[in-house]
């Protein structure tokens, strides 16, 4: 018991101590939630490298049976408005130098074109969650889909006004879970990037959305691929990838197509994005708090402030996947039955 419990003491990076992160509540997460085993060992131990919201540690678990990773324990609910302070939504939608959102916007497209290219039949009605500014429910309004079948979810109740104000009335500020405003069997396209990994119950997230979609409907989805060279290379504490304390679920290709299986999916495509954002801030994390404290040094690595960066590892992740490297964001393409 001892030995399994001494990641508890590792000792917080003297940055921490020096702002005065809180130590915060937390709760144990005993069970997988892809396969329900409660058999697992530790996979990584570290610190909110990027926010510095609390200091205490915190340990990724991978199960013994079908090699899920977990967050375990994980923050205590009351404590999420710790862990996502205000300033984290603006810290998103903040605003990129020009030639990052140019850059971005192409990405944006490829992505939406892989989808576009793998959905069958008709395209009438789509839902993103966590749909930020709306530009993926512009996007596909550009493509045909009339604006009276966009809907969206985002968790940011200042943006949803926004959106309303500029005429999609279709988005609620709701988690998937609770959310009741979106008629069973009505939605032909679901996209959901990069929230996954941050709920509490997948399983419960994956069958809500199977209840939305029509039949033959199609659900895109992109996750953290923790089976990628960056996480392997940066896997005891640093990885980017792990956002500690706010994803709680870490999928591989084999989990995550699990997942969508157990709950009524045929998974029709896997293929591997950019993620450049995960190796900036893994070299972020590992100049900052590798020896010593190094606050300004980190910043050549922030992913919001370093172009340079930003344009290298995209390009050495494009030139990767084109050769059939599984990176470290991954899209994942299932489909609901037509019976
Ligand atoms: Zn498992």
């Amino acid at each position: 018991m001892a030995d399994a419990e001494a990641w508890r003491l590792t000792p917080a990076p003297e940055e921490f101590l020096r702002v005065n992160s809180p130590l915060i509540e937390t709760e144990p997460v005993p069970q997988c939630s892809v396969c329900g085993n409660s058999e697992f060992t530790e996979f990584a131990v570290g610190f909110d490298y990027e926010l510095l919201t609390c200091r205490n540690a915190w340990r990724f678990v991978r199960c013994s049976i079908c090699r899920h990773v977990w967050l375990n324990p994980r923050p205590a609910v009351k404590t999420l408005p710790v862990i996502y302070p205000p300033t984290y939504y603006a810290y998103n939608y903040g605003k990129i130098n020009p030639v990052a959102r140019n850059a971005k916007e192409w990405l944006d497209r490829r992505k939406i074109q892989k989808i576009i290219d793998v959905h069958q039949g008709s395209l009438r009605t789509y839902l993103d969650i966590g749909c930020g500014d709306g530009r993926f429910l512009r996007a596909l309004e550009k493509l045909g889909v009339p604006r009276s079948g966009l809907y969206g979810l985002e968790l940011d109740q200042s943006v949803v006004n926004q959106l309303h104000e500029s005429g999609y009335p279709h988005v609620f500020c709701e988690r998937v879970e609770d959310c009741s405003s979106i008629p069973e069997g009505s939605l032909d396209l679901v996209t959901m990037f990069h929230v996954i990994e941050h709920v509490d119950d997948p399983a419960a997230v994956v069958r809500q959305i199977y209840g939305w979609l029509s039949p033959g409907g199609t659900f895109a989805l992109e996750t953290p691929n923790v089976d990628s060279l960056d996480a392997r290379l940066f896997q005891p504490t640093y990885w980017g990838g792990y956002h500690i304390p706010r994803h709680w679920h870490l999928f591989a290709p084999d989990t995550i197509a699990r997942l969508l299986t157990d709950n009524g999916f045929e998974v029709v495509a896997t293929a591997f994005q950019t993620g450049h954002s995960f190796w900036m801030y893994s070299l972020h994390h590992l100049v900052r708090y590798g020896h010593g404290s190094h606050p300004r040094a980190g910043q050549w690595f922030d992913p919001m402030k370093s172009l340079f960066g930003l344009a290298g590892f995209t390009a050495f992740d494009l030139l990767r996947s084109r050769f059939g490297a599984k990176t470290s964001a991954m899209l994942v393409l299932g489909r609901k039955s037509m019976g």
